[in-house]
């Protein structure tokens, strides 16, 4: 018996995970790294969907406070993800992950066209879907994307991989005595304006009571243990909302 405690999970990815310490672009050996991740969570039978963001590359919403249009600059910013998608995509072929990039924008030379139904063939054949131009129009984010497609895909749970450990009252970079909250409703992240996912993305979730777990992605192995049950992090979700046990080990 597997110890997933989850079959069907979406994460998001933000395109900063892939830059490493550089500053900007993809780091090779990061990609490498996080393939790595995916692939133990593939090889314990999860169905396993990514949605990148492109923030390593191009954000629309900062080229247009310098004067660019803006939804040409969001249309700029949905390519960079298509980059990060290919290059992840590569990153978990090369270590015999198979894997299908999605694209919302047609762009059928390195990706497939976005459609429901063949994301979730994919996904019940075992591959890692990457989901990749967001969710094809300007004036969103990968985050919202991430809400989006999994929930059409049926996703059980939103994993959402970020630079902390999880979600704060206030910023823990710059706070010292920021206290970190291990579950929080939807709400609450709303009208205290917590830093989790975009307002659009977390009103998609709740009008749909998808969980989400905020967890920290630096940390080797946090992926697994989140899809195995492990409670890190902080969990966005309905207050009915319970979350599956964990293995006890030796049962696996
Ligand atoms: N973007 C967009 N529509 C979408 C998703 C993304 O216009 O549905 C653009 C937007 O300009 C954004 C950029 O793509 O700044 C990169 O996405 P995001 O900022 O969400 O990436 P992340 O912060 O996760 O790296």
């Amino acid at each position: 018996m597997s110890k997933a405690r989850f079959q069907r999970v979406t994460l998001k990815l933000s395109g900063e995970a892939l830059q490493g310490a550089q500053g900007y672009g993809i780091d090779p050996p990061v990609l490498d790294t996080i393939a790595g991740e995916l692939k133990a969570v593939v090889e314990l039978g999860v169905e396993t969907a990514v949605v990148i963001g492109g923030g390593n590359i191009f954000r629309g919403v900062k080229a247009s406070a310098k004067g660019m249009d803006r939804a040409t600059a969001d249309y700029m910013g949905m390519m960079a993800t298509v980059m990060n998608a290919i290059a992840l995509q590569d990153g978990l072929e090369r270590i015999g992950v198979y894997t299908r990039v999605l694209s919302a924008i047609e762009i059928k030379e390195v990706a497939e066209s976005y459609i429901r139904r063949r994301a979730t063939r994919h996904l019940e054949k075992g591959r890692v879907v990457i989901f990749a131009a967001g969710t094809g129009n300007p004036y969103f984010t990968t985050d919202t994307a991430a809400a989006l497609r999994a929930m059409e895909v049926g996703s059980q749970v939103l994993l959402k991989a970020t630079k902390v450990d999880g979600v704060y009252d206030k910023d823990p970079l710059e706070h010292a005595d920021a206290v970190r909250f291990d579950r929080v409703e939807y709400l609450d992240v709303l009208s205290r304006g917590l830093h989790v996912m975009d307002a659009t993305a977390i009103s998609l979730c709740k009008e749909n009571n998808l969980p989400i777990v905020v967890f920290d992605m630096l940390a080797t192995g946090n992926i697994e243990r989140v899809v195995c049950g492990e409670r890190l992090g902080t969990l966005v979700a309905p207050k009915h909302y319970e979350w599956p046990q964990e293995q006890p080990p030796g049962r696996s």
